[in-house]
């Protein structure tokens, strides 16, 4: 059974991108009889906070999305979910990730690799906190092209950070290859995300993950074109309004009749062939 989920980040208010994204998931999890979770990435524990964890549900609710597996409330995501219960997890993970030829241990501050670039991949730097950083070495993909990225074109992404904490690629593939086959469905600011997971899943031989689904859906934007992030201060999403305008935009943008409530778009949406286009990681 494919698995989906729900993986916002508790480090702002959820904006109309964000409950955008929650709507296709539902949507395409619900047509294509996928599992769906929720997975709440609080990796981050300077920006993750408990009100944004309680905004998150909230959020669910008032966008009356309904998902299959706990956490259902903030408290059991507390006890239960939390980065704090899944480290040892990553850290099990990180030792095959940092067996790999095409990961090495990188040393240099954030100030020397703007002025020069890095040489440590062939010194056999150890991995110490607060010293180093693991990274994947992208240059090692030279053909690699997945869902449209040349990955070799990419910077080498931070896959276990010198704060002695996994990266989001890291931590994001650990907990979707456990579920896996995934249906991700994401924005398309994720795409370069997706190609890396992807990768490194192959590098390590995830069966299971390498059959996931992928969709990437457009990303709205403000009214001066500018994409909708928490980092662009986003508007949250107004609880006092009724969700409807947001069930409309996404039948807009999946190119549909406009929707007044979830079941008349998921019936619509039912009906239709694909949306956005997917893949498995470009291998076509
Ligand atoms: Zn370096």
């Amino acid at each position: 059974m494919l698995y989906a989920r729900f993986a916002p980040t508790p480090s702002g208010f959820l904006h109309e991108g964000n409950a955008l994204n929650f709507i296709f998931t539902w949507l395409y999890a619900r047509k294509y009889g996928a599992k769906i979770g929720l997975r709440i990435d609080d990796l981050d524990p300077f920006r993750c906070k408990d009100k944004y964890v309680s905004y998150i549900f909230k959020a669910l609710e008032w966008l009356n999305l309904t998902w299959d597996e706990p956490p259902f409330s903030a408290q059991e995501f507390y006890n239960f979910f939390s980065y704090e219960s899944k480290r040892q997890r990553y850290e099990k993970f990180l030792l095959h990730v940092k067996a790999l030829k095409s990961t090495y241990v990188c040393s240099c501050s954030r100030k020397q690799l703007q002025n020069s670039s890095c040489t440590c991949k062939d010194k056999n730097i150890p991995l110490v906190q607060n010293k180093s950083a693991l990274k994947l070495n992208l240059k090692a993909f030279k053909d690699e092209v997945l869902f449209d990225v040349n990955c070799a074109n990419l910077a080498d992404p931070v896959l276990w950070r010198k704060e002695g904490v996994p990266a989001y690629q890291l931590a994001s593939l650990c907990d979707d290859s456990l579920k896996a086959p995934c249906l991700l469905v994401r924005g398309d600011d994720l795409r370069e995300s997706s190609a890396i997971q992807m990768l490194l899943a192959k590098t390590l031989n995830l069966k299971p993950f390498c059959d996931s689904i992928f969709i990437h859906h457009p990303l709205i934007a403000d009214k001066s074109g500018k994409k909708l992030s928490k980092s662009h201060l986003a508007p949250p999403l107004d609880f006092s309004k009724t969700p409807q305008f947001l069930y409309v935009k996404a039948s807009k943008m999946l190119g549909l009749e406009p929707c007044y409530d979830l079941d008349s778009l998921l019936e619509a949406f039912g009906k239709k062939e694909s949306f956005f286009g997917s893949n498995t990681g470009g291998e076509k």
